[in-house]
């Protein structure tokens, strides 16, 4: 078989929790297209909430899909199930460790979970790629936490898949080992497997993705390649306390004025190509007085509010 474009290929993915008696029904995903091109190293970002887990675990089999279709590797996770999941190996987001094995039994135990033959396990060569080769034999309890999340890489590494998804590979951990981090899926990516991973950290996502999908609330709001995106958030906010409060937020002409839940007016503008005396003319022509004024680089969830507003597909209400 022809090696796929795609890692990964969803196309109209939606999920649907049903309602329980912890809340109402929640739609997670709303129609997501997302193509992960082989060899890549995606980032999925996106803030708490956005989508991210229920994406990654459609992928893994943990969640049923509701609608659209998935293929991993070019196999369709529902025609072939079992194809698919072979094609990935998913490092969850908690470290679940078997404290009484060693590294060496951990990974011999996900490589019979997989069928991997024996004579083809690559139990040594994986555990010292990722700095454990010194530690096989030691039991997990005795690792440290950075040890215990290369263990967690190791054991999703055991059958060889083409495709390595990471759910929010450093989130707490130290700069030192996330570095470390990064430096594995580097040379895991050169040697020619794709990565796929989640974090709300931008700086991560900019260190090593070549190509990012922000999804938020359940939507697909950017995918493109980083640099690309980078240039997007090269804004920055103005947050202004109205002297008298405001019910929505002003039209400000050129630029985008949103009214945050606290009151306060939020304004993106690109830092290279507007002055801040821009903006605050366009505040005071618009009549509303200034109490006070921060200036701010933008969080994810002010830039994807952004580029939501953005879109130039959306249809203003107003235009009818
Ligand atoms: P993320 O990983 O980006 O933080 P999630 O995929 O975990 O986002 O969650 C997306 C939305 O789906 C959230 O509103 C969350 O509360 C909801 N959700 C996630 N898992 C479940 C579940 N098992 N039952 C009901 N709602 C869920």
């Amino acid at each position: 078989m022809s090696l796929p474009d795609f890692a990964i290929e969803a196309r109209g993915l939606v999920k649907t929790y049903p309602a329980s008696r912890t809340g109402p029904a929640k739609t997670a995903l709303k129609g997501v297209d997302i193509a992960i091109p082989r060899g890549s190293i995606f980032g999925l970002l996106g803030p708490n909430g956005a989508g991210k887990s229920t994406f990654i675990n459609i992928l893994a089999g943990l969640v049923n899909k509701t609608e659209g279709e998935v293929k991993i590797w070019g196999v369709d996770i529902d025609a072939q199930p079992r194809s698919a999941r072979a094609a990935i190996g998913v490092v969850p987001q908690e470290i679940a460790a078997d404290v009484f094995f060693t590294p060496r039994e951990s990974m011999n135990t996900q490589a019979g979970l997989y069928g991997v033959p024996r004579a083809e396990r690559r139990t040594d060569e994986i555990l010292a790629a990722l700095g454990l080769g010194d530690k096989a034999d030691a039991y997990v309890r005795q690792l440290s936490g950075g040890m215990k999340r290369r263990l967690m890489v190791a054991k999703a590494m055991v059958h060889n898949p083409p495709v390595l998804i990471l759910d929010e590979p450093t989130a707490g951990v130290d700069v030192e080992l996330r570095r470390q981090l990064w430096t594995y899926v580097q040379a895991l990516n050169d040697q020619g497997v794709t990565i796929v991973l989640t974090t709300h950290y931008l700086e991560e996502a900019q260190a090593l993705c070549d190509t990012i999908a922000i999804i938020n609330r359940g939507e697909v709001v950017a995918c493109e390649p980083t640099g690309d995106l980078l240039r997007r958030f090269d804004s920055r906010a103005v947050i202004i306390t109205p002297k008298v409060a405001l019910d929505t937020a002003p039209d400000l002409g050129t630029f985008d004025a949103r009214l945050r839940p606290d009151g306060r007016l939020v304004i993106n503008f690109k830092a290279d190509e507007t002055g801040i005396e821009d903006v605050l003319e366009a505040v005071r022509a618009a009549g509303v007085g200034i109490k006070d004024l921060t200036t701010e680089e933008p969080d994810l969830e002010d830039v994807f509010l952004a580029l939501t507003y953005n879109d130039p597909t959306a249809v203003s209400p107003t235009a009818f």
